[in-house]
């Protein structure tokens, strides 16, 4: 019998294009005599459409478009294989990145509906889309990280510069300041002084109410992906060497000549210290299938963890697909131990 696997793409996020991206990648990998693919879109105002197919210039998945699809209204109907067959799909892979996908709304749904689905359930991935209670999580389990302050908007707007004056007498610069909720580097901006800071303020607060100021550190970003659920693994380590300043949106998804370096060259004793932190990090958010956690290394070899995306890129080049590779793991394999998961944690929940 095949698996029937839902694939949930495209997103109402800053990161709708990335998630396009990534289920034409899924569905040209996955083998067809083991699995039928019923992919499911929802387009950037939010509508949810159901095949037939994706469409469009292979070469520029950029410009996909949805071929005459149904918009449907009620979304468990979305779920069924099709009209004749009123049985629900087997397991439902959201391949959505960003709020509304990465973040346990889409994952409330499918808990509702008693549906497995790939991934981190509704807490791993609200906590892990906050950067703000993410950082609150790994400082109660004990996890090295950079030093933080947050605001929420309508803090901010009362006392502007008694905003700024913390944030300069707790982290002073450079530091980074990022909306709370998204990903992508999306609203990041690294600022070194006071006018770069209040630009920043202003920059972050237009994609969400809540930003994060990190302290800035020179450090080299070293990424480990976490598979599993109760017993997770942890991959052989990447480093990223962005060509920008930081590794902003345009470094990740435009340029394409950020170095991924696999396997990471750090010394045993560094990737042992990042393994740990990594599968540490995994437990204390209550993570199930599939983290990529991401740290950064500083000169004198002490790991920090910076955060963990509950559902990093996933094309066949993006890091997480790739580490599993150099740890053995092909891309067809990954999907089809993710639907294992998927289905070992729905059947635990029976
Ligand atoms: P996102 O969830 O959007 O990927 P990150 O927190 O990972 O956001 O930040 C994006 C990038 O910005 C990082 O990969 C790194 O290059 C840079 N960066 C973020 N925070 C810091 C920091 N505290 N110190 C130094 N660089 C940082
Ligand atoms: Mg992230
Ligand atoms: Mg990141």
């Amino acid at each position: 019998m095949k698996t029937k696997l839902g694939l949930l793409y495209g997103g109402k996020s800053a990161e709708h294009k990335v998630s396009l991206q990534t289920a034409l990648a899924v569905i040209r990998a996955l083998d067809l005599e083991k699995f039928e693919i019923h992919p499911i879109y929802i387009n950037v105002e939010g509508g949810w459409i159901k095949g037939p197919q994706l469409t469009g210039p292979v070469e520029n998945v950029m410009a996909l478009e949805f071929s005459q699809g149904n918009q449907l209204s009620l979304a468990p109907s979305l779920f069924q294989a099709d009209k004749q067959d009123q049985q629900p799909l087997d397991v439902i892979f959201p391949l959505l990145h960003g709020p509304n996908g990465e973040d346990g709304t889409v994952q409330g749904l499918l808990e509702l509906l008693n549906l497995p689905y790939v991934g981190n359930g509704v807490l791993a991935s609200a906590a892990g889309m906050d950067k703000v209670m993410m950082k609150n999580v790994f400082a109660q389990a004990g996890l090295p990280q950079v030093n933080y302050v947050a605001f929420i908007k309508s803090e901010w707007e009362k006392a502007k510069e008694k905003a700024y004056v913390r944030v300069e007498e707790a982290l002073g610069y450079p530091c980074f300041v990022k909306p709370a909720n998204l990903g992508s580097s999306v609203g990041i901006s690294k600022c070194a002084n006071r006018a770069e800071l209040e630009a920043a303020f202003g920059e972050a607060f237009q994609f969400d109410r809540k930003v994060i100021i990190e302290e800035g550190v020179v450090a080299r970003e070293i990424e480990v992906g976490v598979l599993g659920n109760d017993d997770p693994e942890c991959s052989v380590a990447g480093e990223i060497v962005p060509k920008m300043d930081f590794y902003d949106y345009k470094a990740k998804y435009e340029d394409g000549d950020t170095a991924l370096i696999i396997p990471a060259d750090i010394t045993e004793e560094e990737y042992g210290q990042i393994k740990e932190m990594a599968i540490r990090a995994f437990k204390a958010l209550d993570c199930s299938g599939l983290v990529r956690a991401d740290f950064f290394l500083t000169k004198d070899g002490k790991a920090l963890i910076n955060e963990v995306n509950t559902m990093p890129g996933f094309t066949p080049v993006s890091m997480f697909p790739l580490l599993w590779k150099h740890t053995g793991v092909e891309y067809p394999q990954l999907i089809e131990r993710l639907v294992n998961l998927a289905k070992e944690r729905h059947a635990e929940k029976q």
